[in-house]
């Protein structure tokens, strides 16, 4: 009986100094490998630098439409590197949650793809307006409005307008021609519909209320480009297209081939 009761105390100290230790010694966990790259490699940041450079050097020679055109651009590791974000929850153990994203982008403390700024610049000089459709909510916008600007990304109200996501566009994937849900966005562009656009600034929504031709688009997503997913995308065709209306921008930590 003495023997008994001695075990069941030492058992019981051992636990509660187990749990003890557990509560005071927070769990550590990795980074992923894809974020290490991001981050801290040279590759990363030579290969974005050098399709930005041979983007912009495309838009200095392209022939530009006689009628008003854009350049539709993804945001999110396309102008803006959210990889802070990523090696946050790595930290914690834990993956996206549509609450810590809307946090992050609240921060408003991405920084820009590096070659991504001198390429809308060089849009704007050649006379085109910018339309960033990106997956970020569209109660979001006016935080990834104000990174861009706080980035110098050189955008006002008269020649950029960005597009985030509403429920419509959620609706509108997989009905007629729209094939990814961002072609109901792309669509609006180039029907004149984009209301969205600038709706309290009458002078500038009149930029927007006319057809635009899209005539190059950029992205880190296969579904940042019209009408392309990851299933029907013909890559032998899409290679032929970089550099002359598309540019694909790598992203390692996250995509639709998740
Ligand atoms: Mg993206």
């Amino acid at each position: 009986m003495t023997k008994s009761f001695i075990i069941t105390l030492i058992c019981s100290f051992c636990l509660l100094f187990c749990t003890q230790s557990n509560q005071q010694v927070p769990l550590e966990y990795e980074v992923s490998s894809a974020v290490k790259w991001t981050m801290t490699s040279a590759e990363y940041q030579i290969i974005t630098e050098h399709l930005y450079r041979t983007a912009t050097r495309s838009i200095a020679a392209i022939e530009v439409p006689k009628e008003p055109w854009v350049v539709a651009m993804d945001v999110d590791e396309t102008l803006l590197n959210n990889v802070e974000y990523n090696r946050r929850r790595d930290l914690l153990g834990l993956g996206y949650s549509s609450e810590s994203w809307a946090d992050w982008v609240k921060e408003e403390s991405a920084t820009p793809v590096p070659g991504s700024i001198e390429f809308v610049t060089k849009v704007l000089e050649k006379g085109g307006l910018i339309v960033l459709i990106t997956n970020r909510e569209r109660e979001l916008d006016s935080n990834t409005w104000n990174n861009l600007v706080a980035l110098g990304f050189p955008v006002s109200r008269n020649n950029a307008c960005i597009m985030g996501r509403s429920q419509a566009d959620r609706n509108s994937e997989g009905t007629q021609g729209m094939i990814n849900d961002k072609d109901l966005r792309r669509n609006q562009i180039a029907t004149g519909t984009a209301n969205y656009c600038w709706k309290n600034y009458p002078e500038a929504q009149e930029i927007w209320n006319k057809p635009l031709s899209i005539i190059f688009e950029v992205g880190d997503n296969i579904k940042d480009f019209s009408q392309t997913t990851q299933d029907n995308v013909d890559t032998k065709d899409f290679m032929e297209r970089i550099s002359t209306d598309v540019l694909l921008l790598p992203n390692a930590v996250y995509g639709s081939w998740e």
